[in-house]
C-alpha cells in the first residue's frame, strides 16, 4: 500500500482556514476531489499535496473521491484567487465558487450546444463581414462623388484620391475574407471542425489614432499599464483591435474587459469581423453549459491553433487563462465592474491588474473617455501611462448642451406632463431631420412613489424600507429591493384613500413620448425589458440600424455605445442622478452625463445635449462646459482635502440583522473594537444608517473604515480581517458582518 499523503483542500465555503485530508492516490496541485466537510460533500480543489497535519493524524478523513473526469486547475488560476481574497478580505473558496460554480452539466448537451455555436458564429463572422463591406462601398460611393465635386489640383481632391484608393484595398481584402469566411460556415454546417485561417480585416488607423497607438506601444515597454483617455468617438476600440491582433501575431492571448452585457452585444459584431473565430464571448447570462464550452475551448487553445481573445465581463476573468499577451479594460471608469454581492465584492478592473501580473509580459490597456480618478491618480504618480486621444474620428465637435429649468417652466406653464416645450420642439425638429433622439430617466417602472391623496402616507415595502413602484404593463407594484410583488389595488393601505403617482418613471415617459409623437418608432431599454436578452440586443441593434427614433431608458442606455445617427439626447429630472451620502456621487453623476453628450453627433455632425432638472445653478452642470482635466483637479482637491480614495483606501462594513435592536448594539461594539485595536493610521466611523436601511426583513447598518496607503496597509486590513472573525466568535453573532473593500 501507497504511504498516506496529506493534502489541503480549497472548498467552496467562506472559510478562512483550507483543511486537511489523506489520500494514497497519485495527486497534483489543481486535481479536484470530493470530500465530506461537516456532515456535507463538497468538490474541492487540491491546494497543496504536502500538508502538514496540524491535528492528530487519526483524525483527518480521507478523500472522497478524487474527479478524474474533471478539468485540472491552473497554478496561474490558484494564485490569483488567493490574491483576489487576500485583496478583497474573502475566503479562497469564496473566489473559488465565484470562478467555478457549481451545477451538474450534461456534457452530451454541451458538446451540442458547442457545435450549434461554432455554425452561429461563423454565420456571425460572415454576417460581419458583409456588413463591413457594405458600409466600405457607401464610403466609396461618398468619396468619389466628393473627388468629382472636388477642384482638380486641390489638396482635397488630393486627399479624396488617397481614400478611395485605401478604401479600394480594403473592399478587395474584404472580399477575400467574405469567400474564406463563407467557406469556413460551409465546413461548419457539413460537421467539419475548427479551422482557424479565416482572413480578418485590417485595421486603418488615423494620423491621430496611430499616434495614439504608437504612445501605448510605447508604454508597453515600460512594462507599465497604459491609460488611453480618448474622447468619446475618438475610435479607441480601433485601437484596442490594433493592440489585440499584434498580440495574437505574437502568440499570445487576449482578454476584452466590458463593464456590461449590452455593450458586450454590440462590440461582438465588431470584433467578428477581425478575429472570426477566435473570438469567444463569456458572460453571466449564459447557460452554465456554454460558459464550460468556452473555458473549455480556451484550456485547449494552444498558440498553434492561432490564439483566443475573449470578449468578457468581469467572471471571465476567472476562466482558465494561459499565455496572456494583453488585457483590454474598456470604460474602466464604470462603477458596474464592482461585484456588490456575493464575495468576491470585486472590481474587474483592479482584478484585471492582478491577473495580468501573474502573466510574463502581460499589457493592460484601460480606455476611458471619463477616466476615474483612480486611474488619473496612478498616471500622476507614475505608476501607470497617460495617453490621449483628444480628436474624434469623424471630426465632429462636442454637443452643445442647453439646460431647462423645469421649476420656471412650470411657473410659465411651459411643461406637458415631464416634458417642457423647449424639449419637445428639439425633439420635433431632430425627428424632422431623421436624427434620433435617446432620453434618460433614472427610475424605471411607471412611478417611483405611491402616496395616498388623504393621509400623504407613502406606499413602502413591506420588507424594506423603500417606496412600492407602479409598473403600468403588469399593473403590479413592485419593490425594486428584495422584488416583492402584489397586486395594484390603488387604495392606501392605512386609510384605504386614493393614491396618487409621485415620481415618474421610465415606462411612464415611454407612454408620454408616444402621445407627444405618435408617429416616431419608440422602445424602451431598463432592467426590466432587458430581462429579456433577445429584446436588448435587438433594441440596440435596431436603434444602432435607425430602425427606432427615439429611445428611452435608464443608467444602460448611457454606455459606450455607437449610435451613428443620434443626434439628441436628453435627461428629465436630472436631479435623481446627482445624488446623497456618497463622496463618488458627483464624479459619477459627472461621468454619466460626459457619456451622454458625447453619444450624440457622431458623424461630423453637431449634437444637441439637453438638461431638464429643478436646480440649474447646481455647480456640477458649470463642471461640464469646464476642461475635463479642471474638473478631476477640482474633484481631486476634494478628495484629498477629505481622506477620500484615491488618497485613502475606503473599506466598508455591513452589520445585518432580522433585529432592529440588535443590528444597532452590535454595529456599535463592532466600531468601538475596531477603533480601540486598529492601528493609529485608520479611522473608524461610528455605525450609520444607509439610505435604504431595511431590504429584505433586514436591517442595516453601516461602518466605514478608511485607511492610509502605505507600507502597512496590507497587514492593516489583514489584521481587520481577522477582528472581525474574532468579533464574531466571541460575540457568538449570528447576523451578518460584510466587509467590502473599494465599496463603489
Ligand atoms: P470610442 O470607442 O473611442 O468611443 P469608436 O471606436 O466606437 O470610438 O469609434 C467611433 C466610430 O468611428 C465607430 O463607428 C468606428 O467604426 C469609427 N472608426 C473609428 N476609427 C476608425 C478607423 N480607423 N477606420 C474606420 N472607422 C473608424
Ligand atoms: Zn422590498
Amino acid at each position: 500500500m501507497q504511504k498516506r499523503r496529506y493534502i489541503s483542500v480549497i472548498l467552496p465555503l467562506k472559510l478562512e482556514w483550507l483543511p486537511c485530508y489523506w489520500t494514497d492516490e497519485d495527486i497534483e496541485v489543481g486535481d479536484r476531489v470530493t470530500v465530506s466537510f461537516a456532515g456535507k460533500e463538497y468538490t474541492g480543489v487540491v491546494a497543496r499535496t504536502d500538508a502538514v497535519p496540524d491535528i492528530a493524524e487519526e483524525k483527518i478523513r480521507k478523500v472522497g473521491r478524487v474527479e478524474r473526469d474533471m478539468e485540472r486547475i491552473l497554478g496561474t488560476e490558484i494564485e490569483l484567487w488567493q490574491k483576489v481574497a487576500d485583496y478583497y478580505l474573502c475566503s479562497v473558496g469564496e473566489v473559488y465558487k465565484a470562478a467555478y460554480p457549481s451545477g451538474k452539466i450534461n456534457l452530451e448537451q454541451a458538446r451540442a450546444e458547442a457545435r450549434r455555436k461554432v455554425c452561429l458564429n461563423r454565420k456571425k463572422t460572415l454576417d460581419a463581414i458583409v456588413l463591413k463591406l457594405e458600409k466600405l462601398n457607401e464610403r466609396l460611393e461618398k468619396k468619389t462623388l466628393q473627388a468629382e465635386k472636388a477642384k482638380d489640383g486641390t489638396k482635397i481632391k488630393a486627399k479624396c484620391l488617397e481614400d478611395i484608393e485605401k478604401i479600394k484595398t480594403e473592399i478587395t481584402i474584404g472580399e477575400v475574407a467574405k469567400e474564406a469566411a463563407a467557406r469556413s460556415l460551409k465546413a461548419a454546417e457539413n460537421g467539419i471542425a475548427a479551422c482557424y485561417d479565416s482572413v480578418s480585416i485590417p485595421v486603418n488607423l488615423s494620423s491621430a489614432q496611430q499616434k495614439a497607438f504608437d504612445g501605448v506601444m510605447n508604454g508597453f515597454l515600460s512594462a507599465k499599464p497604459v491609460l488611453l483617455h480618448g474622447v468619446t468617438g475618438a475610435g479607441k476600440t480601433e485601437i484596442y483591435i490594433k493592440l489585440a491582433i499584434e498580440a495574437l501575431e505574437q502568440n499570445r492571448n487576449v482578454v476584452y474587459l466590458v463593464p456590461e452585457i449590452a455593450l458586450s452585444r454590440q462590440l461582438e459584431e465588431r470584433l467578428h469581423q477581425h478575429f472570426g473565430e477566435r473570438l469567444l464571448v463569456f458572460h453571466s447570462a449564459e447557460s452554465l453549459a456554454s460558459r464550460r464550452n468556452t473555458a473549455e475551448v480556451i484550456r485547449n487553445m494552444t498558440a498553434d491553433k492561432g490564439g483566443y481573445i475573449v470578449l468578457c465581463t468581469r467572471s471571465g476573468l476567472f476562466l482558465p487563462h494561459h499565455d496572456l499577451g494583453l488585457i483590454i479594460v474598456d470604460e474602466e471608469h464604470d462603477s458596474s465592474y464592482k461585484q456588490d454581492s456575493p464575495a468576491p465584492r470585486y472590481n474587474g478592473r483592479d482584478t484585471a491588474l492582478i491577473l495580468s501580473s501573474l502573466h510574463r509580459d502581460c499589457n493592460v490597456i484601460l480606455g476611458s473617455a471619463t477616466p476615474s480618478l483612480e486611474e488619473i491618480y496612478n498616471t500622476s504618480v507614475g505608476r501607470h501611462i497617460l495617453v490621449e486621444l483628444k480628436e474624434r474620428f469623424h471630426g465632429s465637435e462636442d454637443s452643445e448642451i442647453e439646460i431647462i429649468d423645469t421649476k420656471a417652466e412650470w411657473k410659465k406653464n411651459g411643461m406637458v406632463g415631464n416634458f417642457s416645450r423647449k424639449l419637445i420642439d428639439h425633439i420635433k425638429e431632430t425627428l424632422k431631420n431623421e436624427g434620433q433622439v435617446l432620453i434618460l430617466r433614472s427610475r424605471r417602472a411607471w412611478s417611483s412613489v405611491l402616496q395616498c391623496n388623504d393621509c400623504g402616507e407613502i406606499l413602502k415595502c413591506p420588507h424594506c424600507n423603500v417606496s412600492m413602484s407602479y409598473h403600468k404593463v403588469t399593473d403590479q407594484i413592485v419593490c425594486h429591493y428584495c422584488g416583492h410583488k402584489a397586486a395594484y389595488s390603488g387604495r392606501c393601505t392605512k386609510c384605504d384613500g386614493q393614491l396618487a403617482y409621485l415620481g415618474s418613471g421610465t415606462q411612464k415617459i415611454e407612454e408620454e413620448t408616444a402621445i407627444l409623437f405618435p408617429e416616431a418608432r419608440i422602445a424602451r431599454l431598463d432592467s426590466d425589458s432587458a430581462q429579456n436578452k433577445s429584446y436588448e440586443s435587438k433594441v440596440i441593434k435596431d436603434f444602432t440600424n435607425g430602425e427606432i427614433d427615439i429611445l428611452i431608458g435608464t443608467q444602460i442606455i448611457a454606455k459606450g455605445f455607437d449610435f451613428s445617427k443620434l443626434s439628441l439626447v436628453a435627461i428629465i429630472a436630472a436631479d435623481t442622478i446627482l445624488g446623497i451620502q456618497d463622496f463618488r456621487a458627483d464624479e459619477k453623476a459627472l461621468q454619466l452625463m460626459e457619456q451622454l453628450r458625447g453619444r450624440c453627433g457622431r458623424r461630423g455632425t453637431r449634437g444637441k445635449f439637453i438638461i431638464q432638472t429643478c436646480q440649474p445653478d447646481h455647480p456640477i452642470y458649470r463642471q461640464l462646459t469646464t476642461p475635463s482635466d479642471i474638473c478631476s483637479g477640482n474633484l481631486m482637491m476634494e478628495r484629498r482635502n477629505f481622506d477620500f480614495p484615491p488618497y485613502t483606501r475606503i473599506i466598508e462594513i455591513t452589520v445585518k440583522d432580522i433585529f432592529e435592536d440588535r443590528v444597532e448594539r452590535m454595529s456599535a461594539r463592532l466600531s468601538e473594537t475596531l477603533n480601540s485595536k486598529l492601528m493609529m493610521k485608520s479611522s473608524v466611523t461610528p455605525p450609520y444608517r444607509p439610505v435604504v436601511d431595511k431590504i429584505a426583513d433586514q436591517h442595516i447598518m453601516k461602518i466605514r473604515l478608511s485607511f492610509k496607503k502605505d507600507r502597512e496597509l496590507a497587514s492593516n486590513k489583514d489584521l481587520l480581517k481577522r477582528l472581525i472573525v474574532s468579533f464574531e466568535k466571541e460575540n457568538r453573532y449570528d447576523g451578518h458582518i460584510i466587509i467590502d473593500v473599494d465599496p463603489s
